[in-house]
This record gives C-alpha cells, structure tokens and sequence, in this order.
C-alpha cells in the first residue's frame, strides 16, 4: 500500500496533522517513537481548554481522536531512515521497534519529529528538570511568579531572557556560569532591571524529592532559590532524512543536498511547512526557531495538513519557489 501520507512523530504538530488529514480522506501513516520532550513534566499550561493537562494525557486524547478515523494507521516505530522511492514518485520510510522493522511507502512525508535539548553540565538539572527547573518562560512563569529564582544561562542571549523572566519575580539571579558573553551595556540593562548577575562557576543544583533548595558554586557557595529557568541549546536529529539509498550510476539529483537547514539544522520551510523539497513537510518544534508551544504546534500541524492535501490535489506543484 500507498500512503498518501507518511507522519512522523505524533506530538502535538504530527497528531494535529494527523487529524487534518484522515479528514480530508487521506491515508495517513502516523509514526512515533513514543519519546515526548516534554514528558519531562507533569502539566502543561496554556493549551486553550486543557490548561494544566498533563502532557502525555493530551498526546493521549490527539492519539485516540485520529486513530478513530479508518484513514489512519498508527505504529510506534522508531525511523531510521526516509527516503525517495526509486522506482516511483514518493517516498519509502523505514523504522525499527523492539526488533520489528517499518517498511512503508507514502506520497508526501511530514516531518514532526521535534527537536533534542542539551543543558549546561549540572549533574541534578535533569532531575529538576519540568517541575521546579523550565525552559519555556512562556508555558511556566506564572506558577513562578515572586519566587527566589535561578536562570541559569551560557548563550548570548542572556540580557534578553533574563529579562524577560523578571516580569515574573523581582528575586532573580542569572548564572552565566562564566561562559555566557555579557558586556557593559547588558549588565546595566539587568541591573536597571533589578537582576542580579553571578558569573561564578556552578557546581549544581541543590534540593531532593521535595523540591530544589539552592544553586551551588564551584566555590562552595549555595545561593537559596526555589527554582527557575534554564537555556538549553535545541538541536534537530535529522540524520535519518533525505538519505540517499539510489544506485552510483543514477545521476538524479540528490534531494537530501537540496534540502534546507538553518544554522540550527531546522528545517526551513514556507509558512504552510513546505520543505525545500517537493513532497516534504515539516513542522512543529523541528522546524524554525525552534520550540514552540503545543497549542502553536497543533496549529501549524493543522495549516500544514491543508498544504499538503492541496498540493496532493493540485498534483504536487514545486513549493520551493515559496522557501
Ligand atoms: C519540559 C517541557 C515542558 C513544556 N511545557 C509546555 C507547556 O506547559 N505548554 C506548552 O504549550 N508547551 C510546553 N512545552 C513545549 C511543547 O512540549 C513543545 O513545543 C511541543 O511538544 C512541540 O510539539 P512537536 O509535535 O513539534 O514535538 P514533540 O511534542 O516533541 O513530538 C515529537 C514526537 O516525534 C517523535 N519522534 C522523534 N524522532 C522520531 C523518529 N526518528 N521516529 C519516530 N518518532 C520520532 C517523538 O517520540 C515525539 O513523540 C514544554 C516542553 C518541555 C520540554
């Protein structure tokens, strides 16, 4: 069989697809590895009706809603590998699950795959991590708000973050740990602000199942603080795409070359999700700046379903015009 098309990842941007999808009559192949970023926490905020849910509740309910529809095919896979099929339009998808082997053709694929976060080196931040340590001020601040906080932050966009928290709290201390470039102008902007900035080095969180207590130095410091944020970097894998499996004497040009990442390794796409290849999609977290929010990610999962069910009905025109 088929598919018209192949989804990947079913966060809240692949199921929201998804949806879109199967009720436009298409087929739709949805695969997942069952690995959520934000399983990390246990509510999430601001998605309009389900304010406080908790996160794998939502993907649980987007997941039951479109396996309703007789157009869709749900598999937990891990995919390894998406490529163009050589011996017709479209696209061959291949992926593994406890030794079980995905080998799927699809028309179109959506790449809604997210994004992986790295932190600074702090031994307990994962263990703090979505309960009492956030990385998205937007979806957290307000349960935040007046508390002794900690941002703990080594990228150049400190100044700006920084602030950004200190709407929330006027207790705030950002932690360079000696590596985020501040200059002159920056610190005066966070002391104007009421921030207070500690370039020291950090030797980790401090706290235990109750709750995190304080940040401590290298020096032997520990600052009390209740909780707070941290910048991860956001890194996109993608290895597994475009990757080309066509014989040495087929001179085709190669999709994965045309393919375009921004410095990040998102992917680039128009503001409906067309890749810079025909036939390929992406959205959500994958696609820049970055993260997002779920409710965003549902919606720019809903804009790219239309694309790709348009330009399944106008049979493909090139998108790359448009990226
Ligand atoms: C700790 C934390 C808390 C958050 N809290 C909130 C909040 O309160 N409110 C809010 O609005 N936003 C919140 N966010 C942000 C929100 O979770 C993301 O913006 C949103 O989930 C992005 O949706 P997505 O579908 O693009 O990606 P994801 O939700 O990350 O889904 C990607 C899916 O793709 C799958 N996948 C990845 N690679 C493969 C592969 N090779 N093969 C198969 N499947 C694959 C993954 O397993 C995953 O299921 C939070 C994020 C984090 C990390």
């Amino acid at each position: 069989m088929v598919h018209d098309v192949a989804i990947i990842g079913a966060g809240p941007a692949g199921l929201s697809a998804a949806l879109n999808l199967v009720r436009a009559k298409r087929s739709v192949l949805l695969v997942d590895a069952n690995r959520p970023r934000n399983a990390a926490t246990l509510r999430s905020h601001g998605f309009l009706t389900r304010d406080g849910i908790s996160p794998l509740e939502l993907r649980k309910l987007g997941r039951t809603e479109v396996e309703g529809y007789p157009e869709a095919t749900v598999v937990q896979s891990v995919v390894d590998l998406v490529t163009p099929a050589t011996d017709t339009d479209g696209w061959q998808v291949h992926g593994t699950w406890r030794g079980t082997e995905l080998d799927a053709r699809a028309r179109t694929v959506v790449v809604a795959t997210g994004l992986r976060e790295d932190f600074p080196p702090l031994p307990m931040l994962r263990a703090f991590y979505g309960t009492a340590v956030h990385s998205c001020v937007e979806c957290d601040a307000y349960d935040k708000a007046g508390q002794p906080l900690a941002f703990i932050c080594e990228t150049a966009d400190v100044v700006d973050r920084a602030l950004l928290i200190a709407a929330w709290t006027d207790d705030l201390i950002v932690y360079t740990n000696g590596v985020a470039p501040l200059d002159d102008a920056g610190r005066e902007r966070l002391a104007a602000a009421g921030v207070v900035v500690d370039e020291r080095v950090v030797d980790d969180l401090e706290g235990d199942r109750t709750g995190m207590t304080g940040v401590r130095l290298a020096d032997g410091h520990v600052e009390p603080r209740t909780g707070g944020f941290v910048r991860p970097t956001w890194h996109a894998d993608l290895d597994w795409l475009c990757t080309t499996s066509r014989s040495a004497d087929d001179d085709t040009p190669d999709p994965s070359s045309e393919l375009r990442r921004d410095a990040q390794g998102f992917l680039v796409v128009d503001p409906v999700g067309r890749t810079s290849v025909p036939g390929l999609y992406a959205v959500g977290d994958v696609t820049p700046p970055g993260p997002e929010q779920l409710i965003v990610a549902a919606g720019h999962g809903a804009a790219t379903a239309a694309a790709v069910h348009r330009d399944l009905v106008g049979g493909l025109a090139d998108p790359r015009d448009a990226v």
